[in-house]
């Protein structure tokens, strides 16, 4: 049985999707106004260990990213460079779909783009408007939480500590916490003709129109980067209870730790950042894998280039060992693999199936036996390319 730790519950728990066999996994994706640094690149990889690992164990995974094309960042960026806000989007969601080729994720199999979705946002805003549970202020559309009263469950705060944050600032919001929907009040330089005014549908809104147009009314994990809890993620799960109906329409939340650079939050302003493609050309992904993969997912990381670089020997071990495989396996090597497996079930303990991975090369180059196709397999859960 596989086992997640799942944000909402504080626990790790069974994993056991909606559908028999089939994973459904929606991960929040780029927002496309600049390339993908090693932080992005640590949640896909951790996902990408996920489905691997899922696949090894019988489950299919089904995996929506959604494209964040519309975004102020993105505006800006078109304006600066005096292009549609399009122009912009597909530039970077051509270098993401190209970052994650480079680093072997195989798992995503659905990309959404948001402003396919418009049309779609307008109407879920619009019932929940019908419904009561939205309202109009200062120009904008709302989400009223304190219908909702589960809402602080995912992010774990009380309603007064809800009420210390001030989101989406408006004088005439009934509570300062509660989530726009629908943004008229600014002058954005691309917007919307809607229902509500002219404007754009506000973030948390865009993915879960996506999530509801492509998985319908449940699915099973969502993931992303564990700053996203809140308020994005708990506004998410708001919005796609109302219309799901269904006390919890998501099983797992599944959240990914932070990658620091020179132990701050990377920032082009700060110049710490360290993008993906840069990492990948210069040392692989196979050993950018193993780096991250030795680090628990839900831990944060400070990035440390040096440390990277010691996992070279480790990566030769597996190269060498890969040159010694046979037709049989012994079943000592037998009992380490399902022991890597094992490892992987337990909320994806990468560190530890890495040190059993790293103890059957060892194994391996001494004069055990492993075949082929066992070696391979192991290769396969990790992303590992021989
Ligand atoms: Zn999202």
């Amino acid at each position: 049985m596989i086992t997640l730790f799942n944000s909402f519950t504080s626990t790790k728990d069974n994993f056991e999707p909606f559908k028999k066999d089939l994973a459904r996994i929606f991960i929040c994706g780029p927002t496309l106004y600049d390339y993908t640094h090693v932080g992005h690149a640590r949640i896909f990889l951790t996902y990408d260990l996920l489905c691997r690992h899922l696949n090894e164990r019988g489950c299919g995974t089904d995996v929506l990213v959604n494209m964040t094309d519309i975004n102020q960042n993105v505006f800006n960026k078109a304006k600066s460079e005096s292009q549609d806000y399009r122009a912009v989007a597909m530039f970077y969601a051509n270098k993401f779909a190209e970052d994650l080729v480079a680093l072997n994720v195989k798992s995503v199999n659905r990309l959404a783009y948001v402003s396919d979705y418009v049309e779609y946002v307008e109407n879920h805003i619009a019932k929940l408007l019908d419904n009561k549970v939205a309202y109009y202020a200062n120009g904008n559309v709302y989400l009223d939480t304190s219908k909702i009263k589960t809402y602080g469950m995912l992010s774990k705060q009380s309603h007064d500590q809800l009420l210390r944050h001030r989101l989406d600032i408006g004088p005439n919001k009934k509570s300062q916490n509660d989530i726009m929907l629908w943004n008229c009040s600014e002058n954005f330089d691309f917007a919307w003709q809607s229902k509500f005014g002219e404007g754009i549908p506000w973030w948390h809104m865009q993915d879960t129109t996506v999530a509801l147009e492509n998985f319908g009314t449940n699915y099973d994990i969502h993931g992303g980067a564990r700053e996203l809890l809140y308020p994005h993620h708990e506004a998410h799960l708001a919005q796609y209870k109302l219309f799901s109906g269904l006390e919890n329409p998501v099983k797992i939340w599944m959240h990914v730790g932070i990658v620091l650079a020179k132990g701050e939050k990377m920032s082009k302003s700060l110049g710490n950042v360290v993008w993906s493609k840069d990492l990948v050309r210069k040392y692989g992904q196979n050993l950018l894998r193993l780096y991250l993969f030795s680090k628990h997912y839900r831990e944060d990381i400070n990035f440390d280039e040096n440390q990277l670089v010691e996992k070279k020997p480790f990566l030769d071990k597996v190269h060498l060992a890969g040159l010694k495989a046979s037709e049989k396996t012994d079943s000592e090597i037998s009992g380490l693999i399902e022991a890597f497996l094992e490892a992987l079930d337990d909320d994806l303990n990468s560190p530890k199936a890495l040190e059993i991975f790293e103890n059957i090369c060892s194994k391996v180059m001494a004069g055990k036996n492993i075949s082929l196709v066992d070696f391979e397999r192991v290769c396969q859960v990790l992303g590992i390319t021989t």
